[in-house]
């Protein structure tokens, strides 16, 4: 999915390595097809642009070949390898075996780091990737509203979207990541009352960290800003106050 950590659609697999705001030097896996966005979201601040529909699964590169493009990065100096790239790396037709296949090569050439998923959730129905998702290292879910309403409205999504389902699945999949984006403008997440709601969210996902950011910079086709670095700093010390959970601010 998503995220900070990428801007723009790539054309490759595997990307970097570089910095990002929560894992440090990382390398990125891009699981979805190349030059096209996989996504069943439009996130108003997303980078990639807006989602036209799910790509066929024969364009999507096979687990071997992932697994290829990993290896190959071998020597490569990093923190953590970062599943996210061009939308949602769950909605790979051949998830789980794409897992297995990345863990044999981390184990090979990148021994001790992590691999990271960063993910819109939006495949937690599936036992399968649920499954597979579990055998990695940490599983980072987007969350950013308690409100039903709010969420459809930042998440743009065709299908329904709803506060109750995603919190529950979090919880079930056990030890996961929230990772949380404020942002102000015509959609905001960031007044008193949003953020109320979004702690109660939290509170039943029951997370093993929360992450909270800010947009770093404007995207494409919505007039949003970014949250002070106060204003962060306060949602956060408001989720610590209300909810007992690590909460890492990403500056
Ligand atoms: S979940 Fe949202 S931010 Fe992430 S790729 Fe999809 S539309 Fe973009």
């Amino acid at each position: 999915m998503t995220t900070a950590e990428f801007h723009g659609l790539g054309s490759t697999i595997v990307y970097g390595p570089g910095p990002s705001r929560r894992y440090g030097i990382t390398l990125g896996v891009n699981l979805s097809p190349p030059d096209l966005k996989a996504c069943r979201y439009s996130c108003v601040y997303c980078q990639l642009g807006h989602s036209r529909g799910l790509p066929e699964p024969s364009a999507y590169p096979t687990a071997a070949v992932v697994g290829e493009a990993l290896a190959a990065a071998h020597g490569a100096a990093v923190d953590a390898i970062v599943l996210c790239g061009n939308g949602e790396p769950t909605l790979h037709p051949d998830f789980p075996a794409v897992v297995d296949v990345l863990r044999r090569q981390r184990d090979r050439h990148f021994a001790g780091r992590p691999i990271v998923c960063l993910t819109s959730g939006s495949e937690l129905g599936r036992p399968d990737v649920v499954e597979a998702l579990r055998r990695l290292d940490e599983c980072s879910v987007k969350l950013d509203a308690g409100r039903c309403s709010t969420l459809r409205r930042i998440a743009l999504a065709e299908g329904p979207v709803c506060v109750d389902w995603m919190t529950w699945r979090i919880r079930a999949l056990g030890d996961a990541v929230i990772q949380s984006c404020f942002f102000d403008g015509p959609v905001t997440n960031a007044t008193d009352d949003e953020v109320d709601a979004w702690i109660e969210a939290v509170r039943v996902a029951e997370p093993r960290r929360v992450d909270v950011f800010t947009i770093d910079r404007p995207p494409p086709t919505q007039r949003l800003s970014p949250l002070s670095p106060e204003r962060l700093a306060r949602v956060a010390a408001r989720l610590r106050e209300a909810v007992s959970v690590p909460v890492a601010v990403a500056a």
